[in-house]
Order: structure tokens, then C-alpha cells, then sequence
């Protein structure tokens, strides 16, 4: 017989579809299982763990990250030319070491801020892979696949090569055999389309053959950038969904980032090939001052779910943006609620990266994998609704216990595995190397 373990917490949120609030709650867990749920007493085990001044919910569920993007954190807010003219020549230089490092610095920032599961995207994906199965986080990883010139983009030009296109898709097709299902099955590859237009109609397609052959999910940034959409509307006469959706990218099993640009036509072709979003608050809103047409999205019953793409990977300030952003644009003080918001956050993106069936609430059968918020503290006091406590107050510091798979990665808010001052110091050292190697003016 495994052993139980049970903790009780003040409140507990299930997520489940009732989004209720269980005051004195508890949860079981046998191996990496939860078992019950249910009043704190009524909840029996082996081992009983009290908390009662925290919150206990599942993690959250980032549905769209690049974790060793936290070498750009605080260079690209204030710039102009952030994407295409700094950080694009600077990625150049990012060689599989500095991946790995910035990888496992990224990685700690999720778990020490109360995410369990990334849906990640970037260059050497192995090395991210291989620093997500070191720390136990369990992550979706793709191969950042495109054929154009990226820094060319910046300067107007687009330029495609085939040869770049079969290096990167290769690429990802090893990964996909060395990772898809390792660390227990913690870890799953998608096929990275990185960008509606860096990526040429031929590449598109291989891309979707490969993962259609391997029945993997695709990950790609939709409708994300100015140029990008006049690029496809000049040249194929298209927007960014429909050129996907020529192109067959679109599917249940795609995660459409961001649709900054979209209409409501490509609203109704996103619901009809059901393809879920993933939306960036915090992030869209400062790299781009927009925010979508999320009020459409959200009204269109699509799969949402919420990330925090790169620089800033705390959840809960994503969560203000988004709730924020939407009553700024809407002006509607009610749009989205802090209930809505977590669970978008949790159930919401579990649902939209295909993880439903074992993540994003707490429910029996499901993958324990869940945190404890520590609500004894001046600025989450006095606790009447939990929901809007969390959502208007909490920051990933407020996170003191971070469970995946039933293992503690996160105690008492120190990282389970490593030091964390040995990984910011490799990690600083690696970023040092690549900046000086990729200054640009
Ligand atoms: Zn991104």
C-alpha cells in the first residue's frame, strides 16, 4: 500500500467546475495521485501536514513561456525596436549551454511564483527539456522552428531558407524522440511553428506533417506583431489565422499564441477548427500596449489559456494585466472576475495545452500537483473571499510550497533541488558571455 499523505490548509480551492471555496480543507495524496478532497477531518491518511494559514490550490498552468528568455528581462520593456532589433541578433549567440543555464533560472522563477506546468518554446529545446526533467516541473517543450532570416526582419527583409527550415524541424523531430514522455511522462514535445510569417507556407506544412505523424501538439505565435500582419495581408493577401488555417496548422491540438491582431472573422475560424489560445497579459500589454480581442475570444467559448511569455514570469501580476487590460479596453469595471482569472490560470490552460485529464483543479485521479499560499502576511489580510485576496494581492513570493507529481519542489519557498544562488550566479555568467558576444548599438 503507497502511503497517504494528507494536508489540511485554511482554504482550499479545488478549481474543480464548481469553483467553490472549501474552509478547512484537505487533500489526500498516494504517490503522485490525488486521492480525496474534501473537509479537513473527514480526510483521513498516514501522514497529516497542517496549514492552517495558507491557501492550498492546484499550481498554475503557464500556457506559454521561453524560460531562458529571462536573459532580455528589463532590456526590452523601454525599446522600440525590442523584438526584432535586440533580442533577435542577441539569440544568435544563445549557445546550449547558456540555454541550459537560463533554462534552469527560468524554470525556478515558475516554481518559486506557484506554476507546475510550463508550455515552453525557444532554441537548443533539449537543454530546456533537460532542465525541466533536473527540477521536476512538469512542461510541454517545442523547438523554436523557423526558415526566415529573424534579425533580417528588422530590417525590412524577409528571407527564407529552406536549409535553416530542415535543420530546425529536424531538430525538433530529436527531441520529440529523446523527450516526448520522459521524466515519468511529466514531459510532452510539441512541434514549434515559431511564427505565423517566420515560418514559409512549405515549412508550415512539413511542420504539420511531422506532428501529425507523431500525434504531438503544435506551439506558434498568431498574429503577434505589426509587420507580421502586414507581411501575410501584402504578400498572400491573408490575415495570420486564415494563412494558418490554409496551411493546416490550425486543430484542437494547436496553441494559438497571442492574436493580437485578430479580427472577428478569425475569431470564428479559431472556434471552428478549435484551436485554443494562449494569452500573455502581463506581457502584451508592456512589449505591445494591446491586448487582443480577448472579449471575442472569451464570448466565443474557445479553450484560453493564460501565460506569461518571457522577462516577468509571476502568474499573479499576469492575472491583474489580464483582468485590468480587458476592463481598460472594454471599459467595464466587471469584465472577468478574480475567480474567472485563477481559473483561467489553472483549469482553464490545463484544458488548452490537452492536460485536463490530470491537471488544473484538485480532484481525485488527478496528477497531484499543487501549491500553498501563505496568507499571514499584512497585504493578504483579512481573508474574506480567497478568489479576490489571491488574484488583487498575491505575488509568486506569497508562495511558500510547490508540489508536482507529489514530490516538493519548493519548501518553505527554498527550491527543493539546487542552490538557488549557485543557479542565478551560472546563469548570470552565461548572460554575460552572450550580451557581450551580441551588443548591439
Ligand atoms: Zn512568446
Amino acid at each position: 500500500m503507497e502511503k497517504r499523505l494528507v494536508l489540511e490548509a485554511g482554504w482550499v480551492l479545488p478549481m474543480d467546475a464548481k469553483l467553490d471555496v472549501i474552509r478547512n480543507g484537505a487533500v489526500a495524496i498516494e504517490g503522485n495521485q490525488i486521492v480525496e478532497v474534501g473537509p479537513a477531518g473527514d480526510v483521513i491518511g498516514d501522514e497529516i501536514r497542517r496549514f492552517p494559514r495558507h491557501v492550498l490550490l492546484p499550481g498554475i498552468v503557464n500556457a506559454h513561456t521561453h524560460v531562458a528568455g529571462a536573459i532580455f528581462r528589463g532590456q526590452l520593456e523601454d525599446r522600440p525596436d525590442n523584438f526584432y532589433g535586440y533580442a533577435m541578433p542577441m539569440e544568435k549567440h544563445l549557445d546550449a549551454d547558456a540555454i541550459h543555464v537560463l533554462s534552469r533560472l527560468g524554470i525556478a522563477e515558475l516554481l518559486l511564483s506557484g506554476c507546475t506546468t510550463m508550455n515552453d518554446m525557444f532554441h537548443h529545446a533539449a537543454e530546456t527539456a533537460h532542465a525541466a526533467a533536473e527540477a521536476g516541473i512538469r512542461a510541454q517543450i517545442a523547438h523554436k522552428t523557423y526558415d526566415v532570416d529573424l534579425p533580417g526582419i528588422g530590417q525590412g527583409r524577409r528571407d527564407y531558407s529552406p536549409e535553416r527550415g530542415e535543420r530546425k524541424l529536424g531538430q525538433n523531430v530529436e527531441l520529440y524522440e529523446k523527450w516526448n514522455g520522459a521524466a515519468d511522462g511529466r514531459i510532452e514535445v510539441r512541434f514549434g511553428a515559431h511564427a505565423a510569417d517566420t515560418c514559409s507556407p512549405g515549412l508550415h506544412r512539413e511542420i504539420v506533417t511531422e506532428a501529425r505523424k507523431r500525434g504531438a501538439g503544435i506551439h506558434t505565435h498568431v498574429a503577434q506583431g505589426r509587420s507580421e500582419h502586414e507581411y501575410l495581408r501584402d504578400r498572400y493577401g491573408q490575415s495570420s489565422v486564415r494563412f494558418l488555417e490554409d496551411n493546416g496548422v490550425l486543430g484542437r491540438s494547436t496553441v494559438a499564441v497571442h492574436l493580437l491582431y485578430a479580427d472577428t472573422g478569425d475569431v470564428e475560424i479559431l472556434r471552428r477548427t478549435e484551436t485554443p489560445a494562449a494569452h500573455c497579459p502581463g506581457n502584451v500589454i508592456k512589449s505591445s500596449g494591446m491586448l487582443g480581442p480577448m472579449s471575442e475570444v472569451y464570448a466565443a467559448g474557445l479553450r484560453v489559456g493564460w501565460g506569461t511569455d518571457w522577462v516577468t514570469m509571476d502568474p499573479w501580476d499576469a492575472m491583474r494585466a489580464g483582468i485590468s487590460g480587458l476592463r481598460l479596453q472594454t471599459n467595464d469595471h466587471l469584465a472577468l472576475s478574480a475567480r474567472e482569472a485563477l481559473r483561467l490560470s489553472t483549469s482553464g490552460s490545463a484544458d488548452a495545452l490537452g492536460l485536463a485529464d490530470r491537471v488544473g483543479s484538485l480532484e481525485p485521479g488527478k496528477r497531484a500537483d499543487l501549491i500553498l499560499v501563505d496568507i499571514d502576511q499584512p497585504h493578504l489580510a483579512p481573508l474574506a473571499d480567497p478568489f479576490g485576496v489571491l488574484v488583487y494581492n498575491a505575488s509568486g513570493r506569497d508562495v511558500t510550497h510547490v508540489m508536482v507529481d507529489g514530490a516538493f519542489l519548493v519548501a518553505d519557498r527554498r527550491l527543493a533541488y539546487a542552490d538557488t544562488s549557485e543557479l542565478i550566479r551560472d546563469a548570470e555568467l552565461a548572460a554575460t558571455r552572450v550580451w557581450a558576444a551580441g551588443r548591439v548599438s
